[in-house]
């Protein structure tokens, strides 16, 4: 399920943050890849009457030097309109219309995107006369709320929920396998995505896909069916701001969300960076299966075993996805392309994997007597059974006599033990353990 994007547009001062730290619920950190650029705080989770969506922090934005304020805007404006699904468009109900709200207006008209507009520093019942001159921005009456005092705020998320995109939870066929491509700008995702497509024997379905603002690109292998998630701007590829760009890590995050397998895309010159660990964390996180690929190979001079000391850096750096199948692909000159979608099926029937509890068993019992579980103070960890109670990832709950017992590294020894039984390659598994009398 895909969580739609609130974004809150306006002039400086009219009360966007204040606004934003009301809603705001869990806040998501990405820090930005660059020296001294350090943007905590991308954007945040909301939730309102069990509609949950990601809202941006645009206060994160900082006009560049040279920026006068309508630029500024403009930015503002044109990330929300390549990324947010609803747009709060916030005017000072005290001071009244100005010049840049009648322009960012216009620009926000134009894009066609749904909109709703924000009377704020409303603070007294009696609405000030001013308010009657927003009308005149032709997005329709004002929503009025005090954003300090709290005032109108429901009735704001009222409004903005109804107009939350439904297309946005398509449920695709439980056949067919979602997969997002995900990592760093210019990484060579877009490139990835168009050579994969491109290949002969894909097959690029019409449905959903080709529609003006489709977001996913559905298509076929043989009798597989794929879609890469949320892949608007992505296959034609505009020219887009370092502004927009780095709005896309949003983009990215929602993605992954959807998603059942993640390709996360490393530059092959740049190497493991924090942002790639923060975004590759993330798929981790919520579970998803990953390969990670290694891009842009045509590049690197390669001497004798060099992909070794590559994949010993990857490895490295992305120390906790250790079951991510690593490979060294050139989306230019499409080098080991054609290995991906096998790929893709193998992580995601691992993803999917259902074990009999029989089975299960069978290999913990061995497990056991190949390693014996280990003891403290006198008492012996007693692992009565295990079995499996989830998937997509595959999760395991194991009976035990104590869980202080559990020690970490026998745990992975338990999980390495059915990794190998298995083959659960490319996806992360999850264990919980449970006493039982
Ligand atoms: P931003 O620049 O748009 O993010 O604006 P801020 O959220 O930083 O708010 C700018 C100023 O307006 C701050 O001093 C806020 O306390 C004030 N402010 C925000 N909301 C309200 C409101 O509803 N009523 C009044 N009177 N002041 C507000
Ligand atoms: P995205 O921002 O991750 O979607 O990256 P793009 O697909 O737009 O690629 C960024 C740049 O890297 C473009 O100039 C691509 O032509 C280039 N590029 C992508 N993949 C490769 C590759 O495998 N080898 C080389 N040499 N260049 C690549």
């Amino acid at each position: 399920m895909g969580r739609p994007i609130l974004a809150i547009v306006g002039r400086p001062n009219v009360g966007k943050s204040t606004l934003f730290n009301r809603i705001a619920g869990k806040r998501i950190s990405i820090v930005e890849d660059k020296p001294g650029v350090t943007r905590d705080r991308i954007y945040a989770e909301g939730e309102w009457l069990n509609n949950y969506f990601s809202m941006i922090d645009t206060g994160g934005i900082e006009p560049d030097s040279e920026d006068i304020i309508l630029s500024q805007m403009r930015q503002q404006a044109e990330m929300a309109i390549e990324t947010a699904d609803v747009i709060l468009f916030m005017v000072d109900g005290a001071e009244g219309l100005t010049a840049t709200d009648r322009e960012v207006a216009n620009m926000l008209r134009k894009s066609r995107r749904r909109i709703i507009l924000v009377a704020n520093k409303v603070d007294s019942h009696t609405p000030p006369s001013t308010i009657y001159e927003f009308y005149e921005l032709g997005l329709g009456e004002p929503v009025m709320i005090s954003a300090s005092h709290g005032y109108g705020i429901g009735d704001l998320l009222d409004e903005a929920i109804k107009l939350f995109p439904e297309d946005k939870d398509i449920g695709y066929e439980e056949d067919v396998i979602k997969v997002a491509v995900i990592g760093k700008p210019n990484a060579g995702k877009s490139s990835l995505i168009n050579k994969i497509l491109g290949e002969e024997r894909v097959i690029v379905s019409d449905i959903p896909g080709t529609t003006r603002d489709a977001i996913d690109t559905p298509f076929n292998v043989g009798d597989d069916k794929f879609v890469f998630i949320d892949t608007a701007g992505m296959r034609k590829r505009k020219r887009v701001t370092e502004n927009i760009e780095r709005y896309s890590v949003v983009r990215a995050l929602t993605a992954i969300e959807r998603a059942d397998v993640c390709l996360m895309v490393i530059d092959a010159e740049e190497g493991v960076t924090e942002q790639d660990t923060k975004i590759a964390g993330y798929a981790h996180d919520n579970g998803k299966a990953t390969i990670i690929l290694v891009n842009k190979w045509d590049l690197i001079e390669k001497e004798d075993k060099t992909y070794l000391s590559f994949e010993k850096d990857v490895r490295e750096g992305l120390a906790f996805m250790a079951y991510a199948p690593i490979a060294f692909i050139s989306a230019l000159t499409g080098k080991r392309i054609n290995k991906i979608i096998d790929l893709i099926k193998v992580v995601s029937n691992n993803h999917a994997m259902r074990i009999s509890t029989g089975v299960l068993n069978d290999i913990v019992g061995e497990a056991i007597l190949m390693n014996q579980p280990p003891s403290d103070k006198g008492k012996r960890l007693k692992i009565f059974y295990a079995t499996q109670v989830a998937s997509k990832p595959p999760k395991f709950v194991i009976f035990v006599n104590d869980k202080e017992l559990m020690h970490f590294s026998y745990a992975r020894y338990l999980e390495n033990q059915i990794r190998t039984s298995f083959g659960l390659e490319g996806t992360p598994i999850l264990f919980e353990f449970r006493e039982r009398g």
